[in-house]
């Protein structure tokens, strides 16, 4: 069992109010242990808003409702989760502190998620201490999921950008001109404020210090608000299907509907689609040339639904895939 020890915050951004990057220095004198980029760690925090288990819902999944103590406050607890590193081994080498990207998570009756809320109530009054067990752990590396390709296609979706950050960081890092695979990042949110990291990911990708491209998109573009030439438009999964010159998701399923119902939804969803653009400086056929399916590897990472999406692309075009499940 892994030893549990105190860290502190020793840094706090909130990127936007449901989005917050943070860094923790560990206990006292004691370092963190040594990992590799993609690895996960266990936090804690001991302030979060209990919920407990009421049944089983229509779709088969366990239903949550608040906690409450006699006097009906909500019970108040500890509450651990894993969390991927999204610093890289060579800046924690150097400075100490694990680097996080958390997202405020929906959680039971429009609630926030406990721990999450918790994470981001740090504050003077509630205490910037946050409990890490001393074990980092994860097989989602370079190493173990990327041998032997000329490739690697990496897609993040929100939070799930933070292990590909810590690996093109620890690249950009150890970068000396022997290895020649290529890199490839499509990496979506919402909007650009919430694309965490873009300014240091079109950094390393200026640098060429290896083969690396950057492409973000953004999946709620506003015709109100410009966007940065530099970022596409698009649903990580719409995106990587272009590349490979499939329709979209939403176009697949009215092609495929079979009643006037799923017709109905999926011309609903067609109405609302956000269609893939590239962004301005890249085009399609040199992404496509980048991450040809018989020497690459498909790393995803992010939202549930996005990946399944993925997963079947990938089955479609026959590449590699690698999830790194949350
Ligand atoms: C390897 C790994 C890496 C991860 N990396 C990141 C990361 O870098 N950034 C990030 O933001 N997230 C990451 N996550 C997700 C993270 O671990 C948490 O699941 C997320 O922050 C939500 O936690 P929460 O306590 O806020 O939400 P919760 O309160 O746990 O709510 C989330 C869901 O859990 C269920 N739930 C509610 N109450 C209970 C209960 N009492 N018991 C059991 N289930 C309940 C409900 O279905 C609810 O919708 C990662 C997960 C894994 C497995």
């Amino acid at each position: 069992m892994a030893q549990r020890k105190t860290g502190t915050v020793v840094d706090k951004e909130l990127i936007t109010p449901g989005l917050m990057r943070f860094r923790l220095a560990p206990e006292g004198e004691s370092q963190f242990p040594v990992y590799e980029a993609g690895q996960y760690v266990a936090l804690r925090r001991d302030d979060c808003k209990l919920t407990r288990k009421t049944g089983i819902g229509q779709d088969g999944k366990p239903t949550y409702e608040p906690e409450f103590d006699p006097w009906g406050r909500q019970t108040v607890g500890p509450v651990t989760h894993s969390y991927s590193i999204a610093s890289a081994p060579a800046d924690t080498r150097e400075e100490g502190w694990l680097e996080f990207l958390v997202a405020l998570q929906d959680g039971v009756h429009g609630l926030p998620g406990r721990l999450s809320e918790a994470l981001f109530g740090m504050g003077d009054e509630t205490g910037c201490d946050v409990t890490y067990y001393d074990r980092i752990a994860g097989n989602f590396t370079l190493d173990a999921r990327a041998q032997d390709v000329e490739s690697v296609l990496m897609v993040g979706t929100g939070t799930g950008v933070a292990p590909f950050v810590s690996m093109l960081k620890e690249l950009q890092e150890r970068s000396d001109g022997s290895d020649s695979r290529r890199y490839t990042l499509v990496h979506t949110n919402r909007t650009e404020a919430e694309l965490a990291y873009h300014g240091a990911l079109f950094e390393i990708e200026a640098s060429g210090r290896f083969d690396f491209t950057y492409l973000p998109t953004i999946s709620r573009p506003s015709p109100e608000v410009a966007i940065d030439p530099r970022i596409g438009q698009g649903r990580a999964n719409n995106v990587v299907r272009h590349i490979y010159g499939l329709p979209t998701a939403e176009e697949d399923k009215q092609t495929s509907a079979k009643s006037d119902v799923s017709r109905v939804a999926a011309e609903l969803a067609l109405a609302r689609l956000v269609y893939p653009v590239m962004p301005r400086h890249l085009r399609v056929s040199e992404v496509r040339e980048r991450v040809d399916p018989s020497t690459s590897v498909l790393l995803t990472c992010g939202n549930p639904a996005s990946m399944a999406d993925l997963r079947a692309t990938a089955a479609r075009r026959e590449i590699r895939f690698e999830l790194e499940e949350w």
